[in-house]
């Protein structure tokens, strides 16, 4: 027997016109792309979104087309994303960040037939414009007075012009909920980047996860900033939730230096945030040379690459913000753990907490996790278990855009690529990813860990660990270490810091310092890149 319920399809158009109904005047804050903060609220985004659907139409973009944006943070692009999904194409987001060359094949792959750009990307555009084959409409995301006065764009259109030129007296499509409403390509550190498509119902879903308590916990009394970029795995999820919850949202358009990224924080008020290690990183020195405080502040989402200890801890001590980890990717759109505490873990003692936060948490429901070795045995969440990180659920891709490549196995689970333990309370944490791990002697060493323990040291600003061909135990960690500015630390401090605080048999066998790491477009240590630099390392 079937319920008797209506159906109402999730789509991403019910989102921005539940805003617009249900909280108007709430505020989105946006550090702009031309300078000045420009404030608006979802009334007004509603509106635009709809005028930019009918631009949109105009240009001849219709069902399931492609629309690239290489853009900040910005109200505009917030409302470009409700305004081309809720017509039922595609926003596409691609990553400034990555070579020119992944960018020409990632815009090229997805076959955009229009390009929105922010001003700062005008340069970075145009020594590819040979090479984008199908782009028919490129479109600066600014007003007439800041169009450039010349470019090499051809026929470059003005965002301001496009939406005044309309009525926004436009319904909205009534579309399947599986129908597609954003693409994200992962940013490749092997081969080719890969597309994931995002349909309104997974995106929906996934809000509805994100916004729960024990997720990001967004309420309407919140002011939220989700500093990580849109294009970093749909900014992960933040502009959606506020959508939904009524939270104020504050972007940081194209600044993300501590300076700016405080006073926003200031002045906005905001207590919610999510974003990579690295900005929370540079943020605390900036706090601890300047003296300021957060008074505002609860709550700070950090993932996309593990944050260290010292990090977490002195948020929390010295500043009275919970740092929470969560962990996810592009594929799985991309919440898929969050370390909030449960009813046993919130009762620890604060370096049992913090013990606790250093894990990248608890599955969202939405997310079914399990641990495979490398025989695909499933393996106990015993905390001691480390196997191969699986996941399967409705916002987990199933498959890559214009690939034929199988990514699921037998049983639906989609394999990661990480390795991990589960504990007892189902907290997850992350030891590695499998092509990162060190295998000695059998055994496996999380160049996570290690990382994590040497950037503890006060003059150490960052830490990488790889594995080293060895003789005798088949790879060795090579410790690589950025000291902070005006500092040096010698093999045998490190050592010395490091004895305790990792097992005996993880020691790197050698220390070697360097003025900078190498990272990909998305923040990461880059590992490949640093493999690369150490391929004719011996130890000494
Ligand atoms: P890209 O692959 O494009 O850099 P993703 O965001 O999809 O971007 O990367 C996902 C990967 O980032 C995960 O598989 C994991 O290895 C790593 N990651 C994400 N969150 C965390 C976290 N909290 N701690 C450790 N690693 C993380």
């Amino acid at each position: 027997m079937q319920g008797l319920m209506q159906d109402w399809p999730l789509l991403q158009s019910k989102l921005i016109d539940h805003a617009a109904r249900a909280h108007p005047e709430r505020e989105i804050v946006t550090y702009s792309v031309e300078g000045p903060v420009h404030r608006t609220n979802y009334r007004e985004l509603h509106l635009r979104s709809k005028k930019l659907a009918q631009a949109m139409q105009r240009l001849g973009v219709g069902l399931g087309d492609r629309v690239g944006t290489l853009a900040w943070n910005t109200w505009r692009h917030v409302e470009l994303w409700f305004g081309v999904s809720g017509m039922g194409a595609v926003a596409h987001t691609i990553n400034p960040r990555l070579f020119a060359e992944q960018i020409t094949y990632i815009a090229n792959h997805a076959g955009d037939k229009v390009l929105c750009l922010d001003l700062t990307f005008i340069p970075l555009i145009e020594p590819l414009l040979d090479q984008l084959q199908s782009i028919e409409h490129f479109i600066i995301m600014t007003d007439r007075a800041h169009m450039p006065a010349a470019t090499k764009i051809p026929n470059p259109l003005c965002y301001e012009d496009l939406i005044a030129h309309e009525d926004g007296a436009y319904s909205w499509p009534d579309l399947d909920e599986n129908t597609a409403a954003g693409l994200c390509y992962t940013s490749g550190t092997t081969g080719d980047p890969k597309g994931v498509l995002y349909s309104h119902r997974s995106n929906l879903l996934h809000t509805f996860a994100a916004a729960a308590t024990d997720t990001l916990g967004v309420s309407a009394r919140d002011a939220v900033l989700p500093v990580v970029p849109m294009f970093h795995a749909n900014s992960w999820g933040v502009p959606y939730l506020a959508a939904m919850v009524g939270a104020k949202l504050v972007l940081n358009g194209p600044h993300h230096d501590p300076e700016t990224m405080w006073t926003l924080l200031d002045s906005e008020r905001v207590s919610v945030t999510a974003a990579v290690p690295t900005v929370w990183l540079a943020l605390l020195t900036y706090l601890r040379a300047s003296g300021k405080s957060l008074p505002y502040l609860k709550n700070v989402t950090i993932g996309g690459s593990a944050a260290p200890r010292s990090m977490i801890e002195a948020f929390e001590r010295d500043y009275d913000v919970r740092v929470c980890h969560a962990w996810g990717m592009t594929e799985l759109s991309p919440l898929g753990t969050v370390g909030t505490h449960n009813a046993q873990t919130a009762e620890l003692d604060f370096d049992g907490r913090m013990d606790v936060q250093c894990k990248q948490g608890r599955a969202v429901f939405g997310v079914e996790m399990r641990i495979v070795d490398s025989e695909g045995h499933i393996l106990p969440h015993d905390g001691k278990a480390s196997g191969h990180l699986q996941v399967r659920g409705p916002w987990t891709a199933k498959a890559y855009f214009n690939r034929d490549d199988e990514i699921l196995d037998m049983d639906g689970f989609f394999d990661t690529g990480d390795v991990s333990q589960i504990d007892t309370y189902g907290f997850m944490q992350i030891t590695d990813r499998s092509k990162d791990v060190i295998k000695s002697g059998g055994e496996w060493i999380s160049s996570i860990d290690l990382e994590n323990a040497a950037v503890g040291h006060p003059d150490v600003r960052e830490a990488a660990v790889i594995g080293i061909a060895h003789p005798k135990w088949d790879e060795r960690p090579l410790l690589i270490i950025v000291p902070e500015p005006g500092k040096s630390i010698s093999k045998d401090d490190m050592l010395a810091y490091l004895h305790g605080r990792v097992v005996k048999w993880w020691m790197p066998d050698d220390v070697v310092c360097r003025d900078s790491i190498p990272h990909t477009a998305t923040g990461k240590i880059h590992k490949m890149a640093l493999r690369e630099q150490f391929r004719d390392y011996r130890f000494p």
